[in-house]
């Protein structure tokens, strides 16, 4: 498993800075092409290596205006973008195919020719992709992809590294100070910030020498939530500060937001009255964006910290986590206009699905996914289905109330071991079988009368329901 690392330089003087950032820019024209020719349908069978010995052939590269070794490599990168991009869509295809077709050998032939990128030969499977892939474009325009042994790094006498990259000339390394004392290795992604830039580069996480601390040995269900980052079927909460770092969070930018938009009145009202001066003041002064992105920046490196140090917690205990479905995506797909908070909890849902998925790879855990559909609105002893109220969820028919996300958390857990309700049970299907174990747990159990007392019967905790 591989991990990534990100090293800071310091400031580059302008000279430098405008450099790599001029070969940024024309490396993003090559990405722009790249998802061009090959963003759909007709770059599916085809590898970075065709498409890079197709543009030599071809002349296609005389234009670009950079060494062959960095365009190359961007090639690949864009087409490793765009391979990404498919396989996002192919989840939904999988889905899909659930849904479409409940004989396994048939199911088999559409994972396979999907798999195999033989989809477009059929025309279900065509159709699908056409459906869920949504033709993408190039967005990056800040970034230089540099192979393993086109950098180097030296020390200087103070002991300060300096990573040396190609330029726009040959032999013109172009020699980016770092703030690290660990020099990056393999193949490098540069990201231009403002006058710095991030080197992004990859290590084996087994090489590693963060945690290596061993996993518990439990098999544990937990439930995302969003005034902690997860609640574990034992009834403990981890992450508890989530809840105020995105209220908060989602307060200042409303507000932030609102005074912006003055101020952008008053801009555009004084350039209207033909006071340049005074609206391009507010627009460099209050209007900029450096102060703004570096405050998100660490807003979000304190979410994720919460979040990775949650999700370490539940691994202590456990030897197996169950959770629900990752390769869901939690982006907002509808545009929630002024509804920050939504937007904030998805991002910080994709968050805890990442750590979830990085934590357990690294400590030796298994993750195993589960369906998640009504975990959050069926009781867990009766598989009735409750009502919600805030975070409690009342049974009606146990008349227990539950704590709500505790009870999810064993619903996940319990999926695990589920034989009827599998990974893609279509949401429907999964309500019908819920009610029809309802049903039957109704006509096991004796009639109720008063003196039945569910919560001194119920094999979990008082942690778990509230007093009646
Ligand atoms: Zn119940």
């Amino acid at each position: 498993m591989k991990a990534t690392r990100i090293a800071h330089s310091h400031r580059l003087n302008p000279g430098k800075y405008r450099a790599l950032a001029e070969q940024a820019r024309r490396l993003g024209r090559v990405r722009c092409l790249v998802w061009q020719r090959h963003g759909s349908v007709g770059g599916a069978g085809l590898s970075g290596r065709l498409v890079r010995d197709r543009w030599l052939a071809e002349g296609t590269h005389r234009g670009f205006g950079v060494l062959a070794n960095a365009w190359k490599e961007t090639v690949r990168d864009a087409m490793a973008d765009i391979a990404a991009n498919r396989a996002a869509a192919k989840v939904k295809v999988r889905r899909a195919i659930g849904r479409h077709t409940s004989d396994p050998a048939e199911r088999r032939r559409l994972f396979t020719a999907l798999k195999a990128e033989l989809w477009a030969a059929d025309a279900y499977l065509a159709r699908q992709m056409r459906r869920h892939w949504r033709r993408g474009r190039n967005r990056t325009h800040d970034q230089i992809v540099v192979r393993a042994d086109q950098h180097n790094t030296r020390a200087d006498a103070r002991g300060r590294l300096w990573l040396a990259v190609p330029g726009l000339q040959q032999r013109a390394m172009v020699k980016i100070p770092l703030r690290t004392t660990f020099a990056p290795t393999g193949t490098l992604r540069l990201i231009l910030r403002e006058d710095r830039v991030e080197i992004h580069y990859q290590i084996d996480a087994a090489t590693m020498n963060t945690s290596r601390r061993p996993c518990g040995s439990a098999t544990i269900g937990v439930d995302k939530g969003y005034t902690e980052v997860l609640t574990d079927a034992d009834g403990e909460h981890h992450g508890t500060g989530l809840g105020t770092l995105l209220t908060t969070e989602s307060d200042r930018r409303k507000d932030k937001g609102r005074r912006r938009a003055r101020l952008r009145s008053i801009a555009n009202h004084a350039a209207a009255r033909g006071e340049k001066a005074k609206a391009d003041r507010i627009l460099r002064n209050n209007l900029g964006t450096v102060k703004k992105n570096r405050r998100d920046k660490a807003w979000r490196a304190r979410v994720r910290t919460e979040t990775f140090a949650a999700v370490h917690r539940v691994v202590d205990k456990a030897a197996t986590v169950v959770a629900e479905d990752l390769t869901k995506t939690f982006a907002v797909r509808k545009p929630l206009g002024r509804n920050v908070n939504r937007r904030l909890a998805a991002w910080t849902k994709g968050v805890t699905a990442e750590a979830l998925k990085s934590v357990s790879e690294r400590r030796g855990s298994a993750l195993v996914s589960v369906n998640a559909a009504y975990t959050s609105q069926a009781c867990h002893r009766c598989s009735g289905l409750g009502r919600r109220n805030g975070d409690r969820l009342h049974c009606t028919w146990c008349r227990v109330v539950w704590q709500a996300d505790v009870n999810a958390a064993i619903n996940i857990q319990a999926r695990a071991g589920d034989s009827d309700i599998a990974l893609h049970t279509p949401h429907h299907r999964v309500k019908q079988i819920l009610l029809e174990r309802a049903d039957r747990h109704r006509t096991r159990l004796p009639v109720q009368d008063s003196s039945y007392h569910p919560a001194a019967e119920s094999e979990t905790s008082d942690l778990l329901s509230y007093e009646q």
